[in-house]
């Protein structure tokens, strides 16, 4: 299908910097065919009138556990440990397969609605989270959640779902995936040596929680004599391309080995600062070169998945807590939350409106005041906006939202379910 958006305001990349005209897009197929100047034999099967848009590349959620959002405003104000093991272990126990893809898809309208196009996901049952992504119409890169290696845990049966998974969908062109062994305390080293060896040896990128706590920088020093990220990259596991969430409590030499081997830092602001844990080093990482990305991490943690929220966060904490108001500019954010993701996610033909790239564009209402006057539409986005202001939304050259129209996804029956399944769940 072809579609043509006519005269939108549009954020476009140039060089190092983003610079915003009035201007058309032609798409074709799932791919922005042309930009500015439309060839006279573009015939476009759709027409969208862009006066009243801003047009943008969708954002990109660098970390999430979609399935989560059915734990959304249920445990607040809680330690990391009472959270996780006083009140969400008990009811993921409970959940089922189908409740997940509730969960997953309550994720994918508010994700779709607040626009983000593509997200990164941690999760732990087969396929639901693919099932989700893929009739919602979004792109995802999905990563079954392992854990440990032992029979309680059931490590050897989780890689092999992971496989399974990989094969069931690996002819859809917006479903990938990652190997994610969840973090260094749920896995053992043999068991993550093992992880890292396989997904060198299937060229499959590597997915992990890291440093989220000062808890977990403590044992590590006491169990192995190195910060999780020494030790990580003292049992080879950065050989393997490693996309890192959290990255809260860093030392210098953990920042230049993660420099040192390209890894990615989805940084997770508002879960964070909600479970007291504090927040990624960014600009020190910055400093370093890092490639950053933003995650939103899942609603029991944040408690929302609008990422314009996470990118707001980004801007402001470090120049608060530094006392530098140049730290962390909107432009440097806006490029977390879109080309950075797309690199992080090896998704290397996203992230950006440019010629050839998938039409991944988001169109936002110019008539909401958080975007008048039109003197920044890039600080709009990571200063202003809430997300309501999202209009319209194209993903792989499809139309998934129209006029905030969701056209995927049937609401009322996700809220409907969503409820049903946590009074079930927390009975
Ligand atoms: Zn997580």
């Amino acid at each position: 299908m072809n579609i043509l958006i006519k005269n939108a305001l549009t954020i476009l990349s140039e060089e190092n910097h983003y610079i915003t005209k009035r201007t058309d897009i032609a798409i074709k197929d799932d791919i922005i065919f042309a930009i500015g100047e439309i060839p006279s034999d573009f015939t476009p099967d759709e027409t969208i009138d862009g006066e009243k848009y801003l047009a943008s590349a969708g954002l990109i959620n660098c970390h999430t556990h979609s399935y989560m959002s059915l734990y959304r405003n249920y445990a607040d104000d809680l330690s990391f440990s009472d959270w996780l093991f006083g009140k969400i272990d008990p009811l993921e126990n409970k959940t089922t397969p189908d409740d997940a893809y509730y969960g997953a898809l309550l994720s994918c309208i508010e994700m779709i609605r607040t626009g983000t196009t593509t997200f990164t996901d941690m999760h732990m049952f087969k396929n639901m989270t693919a099932k989700a992504a893929d009739e919602a119409g979004m792109r995802a890169v999905i990563s079954r959640g392992l854990v440990g290696e032992d029979e309680n845990f059931g490590g050897a049966k989780r890689l092999d779902e992971a496989f399974e998974e990989m094969e069931n969908y690996k002819d859809n062109r917006r479903i990938s995936f990652m190997l994610a062994p969840h973090a260094i305390y749920t896995c053992n080293t043999e068991y993550l040596k093992k992880i890292i060896g396989i997904a060198i040896g299937e060229n499959i990128p590597l997915n992990i929680h890291l440093s989220e706590t000062r808890y977990e920088v403590s044992e590590s020093l006491k169990n192995y004599g190195k910060t999780p990220t020494e030790y990580l990259d003292s049992i080879g596991f950065f050989e393997q391309k490693t996309l890192a969430a959290h990255c809260v409590h860093l030392t210098d030499n953990d920042i230049e080995i993660l420099a040192k081997n390209k890894v990615s830092v989805s940084a997770n602001p508002i879960s964070n600062l909600k479970l007291g844990n504090g927040f990624a080093p960014i600009p020190k990482l910055m400093e370093k070169g890092v490639n950053i990305c933003i995650g939103t991490d899942s609603a029991a943690s944040n408690n929302s998945l609008n990422l314009f929220r996470d990118m707001n966060y980004t801007a402001l904490i470090h120049k608060g807590v530094n006392e530098e108001a140049q730290c962390v500019s909107a432009e440097e954010v806006y490029r977390f939350a879109t080309k950075n993701g797309a690199e992080a996610l090896s998704l290397y033909n996203t992230g950006e409106l440019r010629v050839g790239k998938k039409a991944d564009i988001i169109l936002l209402d110019l008539n909401s005041p958080s975007l008048n006057p039109y003197n920044n539409p890039v600080s709009a986005l990571s200063y202003s906006v809430n997300g309501s202001e999202v209009d319209t939304v194209i993903i792989d050259g499809k139309i998934v939202m129209r006029k905030k129209q969701l056209l995927t996804i049937d609401e009322e029956k996700v809220y409907y379910n969503v409820n049903k399944i946590i009074r079930r769940l927390s009975k």
